[in-house]
């Protein structure tokens, strides 16, 4: 949730102060909404903590303690979408579920698509069945991260590294970018 519309750089530290001040559910449960949404900033989107303290409480008590593993559940709490429920269902839970932030979309985009316009509502449902399609049946955690990490560290979104790329023989966007790139040397 901290990730949602925010830089890794900037969440990292933050992250860690946090997970030291609200090492679980129970203690992030039972602290005190100001304190959180003290411990929260500088992270802006204020309606986030007030959300995931709501979300902690919620799972003391009528869950157990535990949180629910499976999407619709996971979605029917405030503040959790599509990516965070693929996120948790996925890194938490090592289920076989898809994420799709902007990094991811650009690369399906890319590598399926090619051109055109991405902002379409059918083209984002697109974007998600190829996510979901693409999955491999082991090793969805390692997957979605090296997905993510592809699109945060090569096919970025100016100046994609088409060359050092493992996507290139597939990518149907590869010779638009390989065209631009030549023009501008
Ligand atoms: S070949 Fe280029 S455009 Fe295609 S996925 Fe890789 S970096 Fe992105």
């Amino acid at each position: 949730m901290m990730l949602q519309q925010t830089q890794v750089d900037r969440v990292l530290p933050k992250y860690e102060e946090w997970i030291r001040k609200y090492p679980s559910l129970g203690t992030l449960a039972s602290a005190r909404p100001a304190d959180v949404a003290r411990t929260w900033r500088p992270l802006g989107y204020n309606v986030r903590p007030r959300r995931l303290h709501w979300i902690a409480r919620e799972v003391m008590t009528r869950y157990d303690g535990e949180l629910p593993s499976d999407e619709t559940t996971l979605r029917s709490f405030k503040g959790i979408g599509a990516y965070t429920a693929g996120a948790i269902q996925s890194f938490a839970f090592g289920r076989r579920a898809p994420i799709v932030d902007t990094n991811v979309a650009r690369v399906l985009f890319r590598v399926f698509v090619g051109r055109g316009d991405r902002t379409t509502t059918s083209l984002k449902k697109h974007l998600w069945s190829l996510s979901a399609a693409v999955l491999p049946r082991q090793n969805v955690f390692d997957f979605n991260q090296a997905l993510m990490d592809l699109g945060a560290m090569v096919c970025v979104s100016r100046r994609p590294q088409c060359p050092i790329c493992p996507m290139r023989p597939i990518c149907e966007a590869y010779p638009f970018e390989a065209d631009a790139e030549r023009n501008r040397a």
